[in-house]
């Protein structure tokens, strides 16, 4: 199974990077490639549709384990209930987990359009300064908040870098490999339509995100494909 997915921004993404955050003097930088492009990590993706798809694992009334933590999770989540045997569900056997490898490899969203913005050269003294301030990005200052006191403290001032807002940048990400079976690449393709937020910063309006596209195996999807390729999860589970 091959899936093509075009992620479209509607608010401004910031997929937490440290370690590129001190070059630039910010808090919390957006994570780039080695090209300097805006890239959606693809542990960052997996991680995020792992999550819808538990939901909706959940809301079919399918027993899945409590990840992140190991303990919680398969084959541990059974062995606590008194499976002897090791057993995975439906969630690990798709994603993995601390004890099996996973079905599917995501790999990283890239920016799929080259941005125009960024290709134009700003010059300051004849000097390019899109170079060294991409305008892809913007630099937000943000205050935590004491949720114990209510209260904004000065020195909790923080910066985050953001894509570009209202830019309506689109990632490109492929997600491969076997689902054990229609059911699992079922409930996969629904947590990828489900997806609507990534990165951090949800209370400030950041992360929104929309599927605007998904190619499954060279076949664009249209809605009537997506409908049918989710009809196993409709099937009564035994
Ligand atoms: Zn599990």
């Amino acid at each position: 199974m091959k899936l093509e997915i075009e992620l479209e921004v509607l608010s401004a993404v910031c997929v937490g990077s440290t370690a590129d955050a001190q070059g630039i003097g910010v808090d919390k930088a957006t994570a780039r490639d080695a090209d300097g492009k805006l890239i959606i990590p693809g542990s960052t993706l997996k991680g995020r549709i792992r999550w819808e798809c538990e939901r909706i694992a959940r809301a079919l009334g399918w027993e899945v384990c409590d990840a992140p933590q190991t303990d919680n999770m398969c084959p541990y989540f059974w062995h606590h209930r008194g499976v002897s045997d090791d057993k995975y569900c439906i969630i690990c056997e798709t994603f993995g987990g601390s004890a099996r490898h996973a079905a599917l490899w995501f790999g990283d969203a890239a920016l799929a359009d080259d941005v125009r913005l960024r290709n134009t050269p700003v010059l300051q003294r004849g000097k390019s300064v899109s170079e060294r301030r991409p305008f892809d990005a913007q630099i937000r200052p943000g205050v935590s908040i004491s949720r114990a006191r209510r209260a904004a403290f000065s020195e909790r001032l923080f910066f985050t870098e953001t894509s570009a807002p209202n830019a309506r940048f689109r990632f490109r990400a492929l997600i491969e490999g076997d689902p054990p079976s229609h059911k699992h690449r079922a409930l996969l393709l629904a947590g990828v339509r489900a997806l609507s937020l990534v990165g951090g910063g949800r209370s400030r309006g950041l992360g929104w995100v929309r599927v605007a596209r998904g190619v499954l195996d060279g076949d664009e999807l249209t809605d009537t494909r997506w409908k049918e390729l989710l009809k196993p999860l409709e099937e009564v589970t035994t």
